[in-house]
């Protein structure tokens, strides 16, 4: 496989870019694997990748129903950030950050990562006081955080609506390493990374039933055959409860909601960075692409399904929550809306865990937050798979937390899933 580099596009070029190998290969699905990752979303390849880089784990296999990258992996706004205040939630987003911060030479693949910055509006004394308390947690504990009163905020991003909005703009919680990436970027890379490691990427093979003898999963049944495997991992998003039922287990605490994301015609420069906004009920978050789209999006459509397409009641909320805090977007087309499956957990964590059945692992449970969180969730769940035992940062991420009473609701929502956005 050819390593990527200025020298390899110069070469390249010399015989008119057509000379490109693929990028990762198309493999028939083995009969039998020491390890099954169902799902090609960015948690399963980024589980594949480091069981082989960090593991140095073979014969692995990842299952995709569709194309890789196809699922909420594609779909998403692209938010990176580790502005969290729980213990457990601050180790494991920082780690998630550190590992986005070397990614594309990981990869040696670019995933456009871009430290544009994190800004959350703030509009109340209130509002500042909780923000001062989270983002001065953060700052203690090694995490980069600032409070912007009011006149920076206006110098940073001119064009907010700091005359007649709704609810006043007043400062703004900030975080500069944080901010965006290129998603499907993020996917290929990965991809491209596990098959140069030996793992079968296997697309179009959609798990359809499991078998199960003697508390162990002993093969999965697939559009492609039976493949039998020693250890699998479900990788599946959205669809955790459904390949959970397959395995023959009661509910997940997961409920599967949509979500929205939008993108503009393309601008000239607007918006340097990621800016959001949530009080009395809005909630949206907006940044701009490399294209000029401005790239946004707000909350759940507020009832469960399996459908990738939002209604339309979301799409006149989120706008109005644009035009309120961007209100020089008024006159703007919106070139595509779209929406991806998210596995809502009752505490609005996630499941990095092992399962009642032996050699079955879970990793689910993201909301609206698994893009920024996949490469320290590959690089956890490899490492569960690998050493059957939790790594101390991802044992509270256990089915069993409800019970023992383990809180790490950092919104403090409660038990709602639909409100742990
Ligand atoms: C509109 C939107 C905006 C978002 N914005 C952000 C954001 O700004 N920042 C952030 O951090 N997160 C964000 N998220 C959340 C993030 O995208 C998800 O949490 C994350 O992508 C989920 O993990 P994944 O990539 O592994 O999932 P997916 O890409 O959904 O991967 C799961 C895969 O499993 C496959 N699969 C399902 N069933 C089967 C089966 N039976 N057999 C085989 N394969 C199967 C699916 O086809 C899919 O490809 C957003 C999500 C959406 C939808």
């Amino acid at each position: 496989m050819t390593r990527y580099s200025a020298w390899s596009v110069f070469k390249n070029g010399l015989s008119g870019q057509n000379n490109w190998g693929r990028a990762w290969r198309d493999p028939e699905p083995a009969k039998k694997y020491d390890i099954v990752i169902v799902g090609a979303g960015l948690h399963g390849l980024a589980t594949a990748y480091y069981l082989a880089k960090n593991h140095g784990l073979k014969n692995i296999a990842v299952l995709e129903k569709g194309w890789l990258g196809g699922g909420n992996a594609g779909r998403n706004t692209t938010i990176v950030r580790s502005n969290y205040m729980m213990p457990v939630n601050r180790q494991f987003y920082e780690h998630s950050l550190k590992l986005w911060e070397n990614l594309s030479h990981e990869l040696n693949f670019n995933v456009m990562f871009s430290q544009r910055a994190h800004i959350s509006l703030l509009h109340s004394p209130a509002a500042r006081d909780a923000a001062a308390r989270r983002y001065n947690i953060m700052r203690l504990t090694g995490t980069d955080a600032e409070l912007w009163d009011l006149a920076t905020l206006q110098q940073e991003v001119p064009h907010l609506n700091y005359h007649n909005a709704r609810f006043p703009i007043t400062g703004a919680a900030v975080q500069r390493r944080a901010g965006t990436a290129r998603h499907d970027a993020v996917a290929w890379g990965y991809a491209r990374a596990a098959d140069q490691l030996g793992v079968d990427i296997i697309q179009n093979c959609e798990v359809t039933a499991v078998r199960r003898e003697h508390g162990r999963i002993i093969a999965l049944h697939t559009s492609r055959g039976e493949i039998e495997a020693t250890k699998i991992g479900f990788a599946v998003a959205g669809n955790s409860s459904r390949l959970w039922q397959m395995a023959g287990m009661e509910k997940l605490p997961i409920e599967s909601h949509k979500l929205q994301a939008f993108v503009s015609e393309p601008l000239k420069p607007l918006l340097d960075q990621v800016v959001v906004f949530g009080v009395g009920g809005a909630h949206f978050y907006i940044s701009q692409s490399d294209k000029g789209g401005m790239v946004f999006g707000g909350d759940l459509d507020w009832y469960k399904s399996y459908a990738q397409r939002g209604n339309l009641p979301i799409v006149q909320d989120t706008c109005e929550a644009a035009i309120s805090i961007l209100p020089c977007l008024g006159r703007v087309r919106l070139l595509r809306h779209w929406a991806g499956i998210m596995d809502m957990s009752m505490d609005g964590s996630p499941f990095i865990c092992k399962t009642p059945i032996e050699n079955l692992y879970l990793n689910a449970g993201w909301n609206y937050g698994g893009f920024k969180a996949s490469p320290a969730s590959g690089w956890y769940f490899a490492d569960l798979i690998a050493n059957d035992r939790p790594h101390p940062t991802i044992e509270n991420f256990s089915l069993q937390r409800f019970e023992q009473g383990i809180n790490i609701d950092e919104r403090g929502a409660g038990p709602d899933p639909k409100l742990h956005g």
